[in-house]
């Protein structure tokens, strides 16, 4: 084998490209070199294979097609670290290895996911090949993205266009590399959103783009006024989100929907129902005789007039609920006339499931766009993102949950990472010593475990006693919870909450309202309402079977979220993974604002530290025979300018050259692994100097 050397891009190295080679080993060195090289406008640094990316918040200049190509089948270290890099890398193993791939892309709210997801999909679209038809295939992926940022991003405190749904794409690929499908899965809407935001936070995007896009003959039909009118927006004193253009927005909306294949007809039908839900939020109640009473008649006229239900029907759905009473062995059904407060969680839990099932409508459109292919005949890479971990001044039962998600890939980080560590080294015949690390498997167990019963199974438990009702049930909860897992080393008990320590750090989640959404039911009588809808695709959404009576437990949302994250750590083990770990640099959302305090937190539980530890004690640093030779050749008279013996003693040579320890490396059956950074520093100190 002949090796001909070729003058590598010249890369100005600020720092270190990969944090492997930091010569001293903690968290702040960690921060000092990510801090260096934002400053050098380098966001992207390397830990072995995995990629970290810090939030420049202003548009750097090396995302154009020249980098594409210039990343195209290059190997790592040839240029410095980049996501396309990290695309390129996994649709090269995908051809080579024919295995499948995904990326996990983790990080807070703000941190940059959702951006390096759609550089991720836009670099693989343009790589791959196809003609039409799998151009069809690439464009309904990346038309997706503004399709469900739409309805499912919003203008938060944290982030002007923060996921409140996390994501799993799949694109599928032929075996000659051409994306002929694709699949996406969504997680845990936040759809308490649509009837209440926090204090400087806005609705879903679609809302504002709608009022603000809409034209006149649109306006007209659907009744729409302006931003101040409607309840569900007036709320939060946000109206405009920072370097967004609604209406501009809103046509691509409109695009989007038009590839995906989204008639007309539909997309009427569904600003129908946007407008709906806005309208619905002016429905308010008054008190009399301790029972609800619709305040004024009027606001029921045009959710009435949008929905294809008759104004009556409304009312009466809104103010009474027919519940189920067991005498004895008989059941029998009682008219219950509902409260304010109940009329209230009626109407808004009737909006919530209306905006849920919309969602979903759009994922379905989405997948129906796309095909998914028979899977044995075809390969396919992941792309994950799904909201961070989340801590706030409040937590909730949607914290809980998002921060479950996050623990469970916490914890597949872990175990892959070393998986994968260990695994090569066994393949390569290496020895090697195993490294401790915190396991979060501990906290993962406390929450979903069946027997003994974790947070979840005592959650769903405690709903199941209480059937129908809410007063103290969720008091009730904790009781039970402090009993069952006293002294836990993980989680505390207080008055009104308990709080976790996750890996993440610790939250204190508060239990009121844990037992409602956790049932998660739509009552029977909303779904009859949306059932006698005039307009089909209203009626389309609710196709559920309302059966009297059943003892069947009905499924929870802690169920769901339990099936839907191991479902999820079931597909991302059967790939080789790959990670992005996305840092926010500030709060401000400023370029070139740098709050220490903050990274060095997220430094710290993303546990970089540790990553490096493991990625050092066993080798640091490990490359095929042929990369090292292409690399190091220039180091001696006997590999350079050519060399024509084994690769394998043509690395002995170099290695032998630098009076490099015998210990310091060990030779695989086809990489050569390199124990110790500083090695490593010698053999480029020689290199520079030749
Ligand atoms: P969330 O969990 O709230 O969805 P996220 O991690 O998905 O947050 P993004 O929406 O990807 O965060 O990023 C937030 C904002 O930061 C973007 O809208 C963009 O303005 C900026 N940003 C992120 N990454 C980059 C980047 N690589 N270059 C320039 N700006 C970026
Ligand atoms: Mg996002």
């Amino acid at each position: 084998m002949a090796f001909h050397w070729q003058s590598h891009v010249n890369v100005q190295h600020v720092g270190v490209d990969d944090m492997v080679l930091l010569s001293k080993l903690s968290d702040q060195a960690i921060v000092d070199n990510l801090k260096k090289r934002l400053q050098a406008n380098s966001i992207f640094t390397y830990i072995g294979p995995v990629l970290i990316s810090v939030n420049p918040f202003k548009q750097m200049p090396y995302f154009t097609e020249k980098e594409m190509d210039q990343y195209q089948g290059a190997a790592q270290y040839e240029n410095p670290p980049h996501i396309y890099a990290t695309a390129d890398n996994m649709y090269r193993n995908m051809m080579i290895d024919n295995e499948n791939q995904c990326v996990i892309i983790s990080g807070e709210s703000g941190a940059g996911k959702t951006v390096a997801a759609k550089f991720i999909m836009n670099y693989i679209s343009r790589i791959s090949g196809g003609g039409q038809r799998v151009q069809h295939v690439k464009d309904v992926i990346l038309e997706s993205n503004p399709l469900l940022e739409a309805f499912g991003n919003s203008a938060t405190a944290r982030n002007w266009n923060s996921s409140r749904f996390g994501k799993y794409v799949e694109i599928i690929f032929s075996r000659g590399g051409e994306p002929i499908g694709g699949k996406l899965s969504n997680f845990l809407l936040e759809k308490s959103r649509v009837v209440h935001q926090k204090q400087g936070d806005r609705n879903f995007h679609i809302f504002y783009q709608l009022l603000a896009g809409a034209d006149k003959n649109l306006r007209s039909t659907l009744g729409i006024g302006e931003l101040s009118y409607y309840n569900y927006l007036n709320q939060s004193g946000v109206y405009q989100a920072q370097n967004t253009d609604d209406a501009k927005e809103f046509k691509a909306t409109l695009h989007a929907m038009s590839v995906i294949g989204i008639s007309e007809e539909q997309q009427f039908d569904l600003f129908r129902l946007v407008s709906a839900v806005l309208h619905i939020g002016n429905i308010t109640f008054v008190e009399d005789k301790n029972f609800a009473a619709v305040q004024s008649n009027e606001f029921l006229e045009f959710p009435a007039f949008l929905l294809g239900l008759s104004a009556d029907a409304i009312r009466e759905k809104l103010t009474t609920r027919r519940m189920e009473g067991k005498w004895g062995k008989q059941t029998e059904q009682i008219d219950m006339t509902l409260n304010v407060e109940q009329a209230v969680y009626t109407r808004d839990a009737w909006v919530k499931a209306i905006y849920s099932r919309m969602f979903d409508f759009l994922v379905k459109s989405v997948n129906g766009a796309m095909e998914i292919p028979a899977r044995d005949s075809a390969l396919s890479i992941g792309i994950l993102d799904i909201y961070g971990f989340e801590i706030f001044d409040h937590n909730g039962f949607e914290q809980f949950c998002i921060n479950f998600i996050n623990e469970k890939l916490q914890q597949i980080f872990i175990e892959l990472t070393l998986k994968a560590e260990q695994e090569e080294y066994v393949k390569e015949g290496v020895q090697w010593t195993p490294v401790e690390y915190f396991d979060n498997k501990i906290v993962c167990e406390l929450i979903e475990s069946k027997r003994p019963p974790g947070i979840m199974s005592l959650l769903d438990d405690t709903c199941a006693q209480n059937h129908g009702q809410s007063e103290g049930v969720d008091r009730q909860f904790l009781t039970t919870l402090s009993k069952a897992h006293a002294g836990h080393p993980h989680l505390q008990q207080g008055a009104e909450c308990f709080l976790i320590r996750h890996y993440a750090g610790d939250v204190t989640y508060h239990i009121e309202g844990f037992c409602d959404t956790n049932r998660d039911v739509l009552y029977p009588d909303l779904i009859q309402l949306m059932q006698q809808s005039t307009n089909p695709f209203v009626r389309s959404l609710f196709p559920d079977q309302v059966n009297a009576g059943g003892a069947k437990r009905p499924t929870t949302f802690s169920t769901k979220i339990r099936s839907q994250a191991n479902d999820l750590v079931d597909s991302l083990m059967k790939c080789t993974p790959h990670y992005v770990r996305c840092i926010k640099p500030n709060e401000t959302k400023r370029a070139g604002d740098w709050d220490e305090r903050r990274v060095l937190h997220q430094v710290q539980y993303l546990g970089l530290k540790e990553n490096i530890r493991v990625r050092r004690a066993g080798f640091a640093y490990r490359r095929s025979f042929e990369k090292f030779l292409w690399r190091y050749a220039i180091l001696t008279e006997q590999t350079w300018p050519s060399y024509r013996g084994p690769p394998q003693q043509g690395c002995e040579i170099i290695c032998q050259s630098v009076n490099m320890d015998r210990g310091q490396y060990q030779m695989g059956k086809t990489k050569i692994f390199i124990k110790n950074p500083e090695s490593l520093f010698l053999l480029e100190e020689v290199r520079e100097r030749k």
